[in-house]
């Protein structure tokens, strides 16, 4: 396993991110593939720069520290969504500051993994509220093993950890402004939420999309790609043309982005699903490349065509 990595390979990880232009010379993107997508995407994040994108109506988000960072700056502070990586807490605290005054109020977690949730630490230093799913608490309370990666995580300390917890639905209020926050299904993880802004017109979506990039699909922690169609539906269902929807990764998005992002996610499963009905080993239905129409538009960030693959067939 590749423990330490180069300039060059570092800020390759961060193009494929989207945290950096850069043009990718496919052999060094296939290397680059090849490694531990964690231990990559901390290395990132150790340097990279984080950037605030100005939205609308208070809305911004940072990018740089692992997933994407929501900041809503109110009369009474700011609600944030997610929370990066630790070790980038510094280059967040100046990004945050450059949004608008106020402290944090609110911190929603997506779902669990570390890459939304390792910032929690020093955030919740700062007294802000932590919510997320009941789910989120579960795995973050305790070391969490990643079998795909061989990494594991530690818990968070108690105080950074969710106070308030979210089953199925729950509402805020915030500076008047209704916030709904959502869970349907294991569709990435089992801890996966949306938060939803109607007056706003602005939804952050969490890791059930990865804009312009194949994803993750945690199955050892209740996500499958069925399920993450369903909540790519369930967005689809609810924005409009003009909403901002707010990726776990990737540019921030529209529906016109969201639906094409979908027609990828069904194109792959269905060619899997029928090669696996076939009676294909996962090996013989990597070697089709079912997802060759796909790779020009998707394959070129840290998850691999054939681990996306895996991912996939796993969940069929
Ligand atoms: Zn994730």
């Amino acid at each position: 396993m590749h423990q330490n990595f180069d300039v060059g390979r570092t800020t390759l990880v961060a193009a494929m991110l989207g945290l950096a232009a850069l043009a990718v010379h496919s052999s060094l993107l296939a290397e680059v593939q090849k490694l531990n997508a964690i231990k990559a995407i901390n290395a990132a994040a150790a340097t990279a720069e984080v950037t605030v994108t100005p939205l609308r109506d208070g809305f911004s988000v940072l990018m740089g520290s692992g997933g994407n960072i929501i900041v809503f700056n109110g009369k009474s502070g700011k609600l944030m969504i997610d929370s990066g990586i630790a070790v980038s807490q510094p280059r967040v605290e100046a990004a945050l500051a450059r949004t608008g005054p106020g402290k944090i109020k609110y911190l929603i977690n997506t779902h669990h993994h570390w890459d939304h949730t390792d910032g929690n630490s020093w955030v919740a230093k700062t007294g802000a509220t932590i919510i997320a799913h009941r789910n989120t608490l579960k795995h973050d309370s305790v070391d969490v093993h990643v079998d795909d990666w061989d990494v594991t995580f530690k818990a968070l300390p108690p105080d950074a950890r969710p106070s308030v917890l979210v089953d199925r639905e729950k509402t805020l209020d915030f500076d008047g402004n209704k916030v709904v926050i959502e869970h349907f299904a294991g569709g990435h993880t089992d801890s996966d939420l949306w938060v939803w802004f109607p007056r706003q017109d602005v939804i952050a979506v969490g890791d059930v999309f990865w804009n312009g990039m194949y994803p993750f699909i945690d199955t050892q922690y209740g996500g499958d790609i069925d399920d993450n169609i369903l909540w790519v539906d369930k967005v689809l269902a609810k924005v409009g043309p003009n909403t901002i929807i707010i990726p776990g990764h990737g540019a921030v998005a529209d529906r016109a982005a969201l639906a094409e992002y979908r027609s990828m996610l069904v194109g792959v499963r269905d060619k899997v699903a029928a090669l696996k009905k076939e009676g294909k080993s996962v090996e013989q239905i990597i070697a089709a490349r079912p997802t060759a129409p796909f790779d020009a538009r998707y394959g070129g960030a840290v998850i691999a065509p054939d681990t996306f693959t895996r991912f996939v067939y796993r969940g069929l």
